[in-house]
């Protein structure tokens, strides 16, 4: 048979989108490699490396869709080139980039941002006072261009004050979302038990999930999107210290907010619940309470301790943070 074979060298998101596409045809893949998948026209392997290699009849039938081979004398398709490659003992793929964080099978196809589906995110996690929020929304397909309209995007990229009205007009649109707030005492609490940030941030995720599902119910949304805090199997590991497995079709992506409205969504009601709670805890302590964990937070937690005591910090606080150490000289 006649064998030719193309080698590109891609990005990674342009290989995830690939894997995506090729899922119904993909085929086991060889060590070091991404994904591998077989067409009617050829065989196709996606390297860590980026490097990917279209090898069959027609390779450049499927090549030509993500990109060109430098330019330069072809290879001849010669006997065999590379075709056992893959399967050498000890091969373990072409050297070359890392791995991405996002190099995983939990990524994500490409056609879950414009399908009804949940997005799930946090905030508080790096502020020393104040709780973890975490929220989950669940977006109809039909409700895109509304989510838009409204202004909804990357909470990061919002002020506050938009994300109060943001957040507002959501509930007016009556998008079904959960919300979990675990606020300050409990946080410590569970730390104190072992707990890490990211079990804790694991498990609120989870079951906000779950609470979502079950008031969509009888609706199955078309995926679940993570904004991913960690890897995704340190999350599994951690639901299964508390006997939980991960529900169906869940994603992990990092920066997810700005791919999916769902995420997008889910990152401005969390943080608009967070910033309704540090509004909270100011009225409490008698001033405003700062957000983040710099040098502002550490006087605040001085002051704190000035006026409340001690006893007030796991009230208000995160306590296994640098800040509370940094904060006695402001006592
Ligand atoms: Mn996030």
């Amino acid at each position: 048979m006649n064998v030719g074979q193309i080698v590109l060298q891609l990005p990674l998101d342009t290989i995830q989108q690939m894997k995506a596409t090729y899922s119904r045809a993909e085929k086991p893949a060889p060590p070091g490699a991404i994904f591998s998948a077989k067409t009617p026209s050829c065989s196709i392997t996606a390297y860590k490396s980026g490097k990917v290699l279209f090898q069959g009849k027609s390779p450049e039938t499927e090549a030509d869709k993500w990109g060109s081979a430098p330019s330069g004398p072809k290879k001849p398709p010669g006997p065999k080139a590379g075709v056992k490659d893959h399967t050498h003992p000890g091969h373990k793929g072409p050297a070359g980039l890392k791995p991405s964080v996002n190099d995983h099978r939990y990524a994500p196809a490409p056609a879950l941002f414009t399908s009804s589906h949940i997005g799930s995110d946090e905030a508080g996690t790096g502020d020393f006072f104040g709780p973890i929020t975490v929220a989950s929304v669940y977006v109809d397909q039909s409700q895109f261009a509304l989510l838009k309209e409204l202004g909804v995007k990357d909470s990061k990229l919002l002020k506050d004050d938009a994300i109060q009205r943001i957040a507002k007009d959501l509930m007016q649109v009556e998008l079904p979302y959960s919300l979990l707030v675990m606020r300050n005492e409990r946080y410590n609490q569970l730390q104190q038990r072992g707990w890490s940030q990211g079990k804790m941030k694991t498990m609120l995720h989870h079951h906000a999930i779950q609470k979502l599902l079950a008031k969509i119910d009888p609706t199955k949304p078309d995926g679940i999107l993570i904004d991913q805090f960690q890897l995704p199997s340190t999350y599994i590991k951690h639901l299964a210290t508390e006997g939980e497995k991960l529900q169906q079709n869940v994603s992990f992506m990092t920066k997810a907010e700005s791919h999916s409205l769902a995420v997008a969504a889910a990152s401005i009601i969390s943080r608009a619940s967070f910033v309704r709670e540090m509004d909270k805890l100011s009225k409490q302590a008698g001033f405003t309470i700062p957000k983040g964990a710099s040098a502002a937070v550490d006087q605040a937690a001085g002051r704190l301790i000035r006026t409340h005591g001690r006893q007030a910090l796991p009230v208000f606080t995160k306590m296994h943070f640098a800040n509370s150490a940094k904060a006695e000289k402001f006592v």
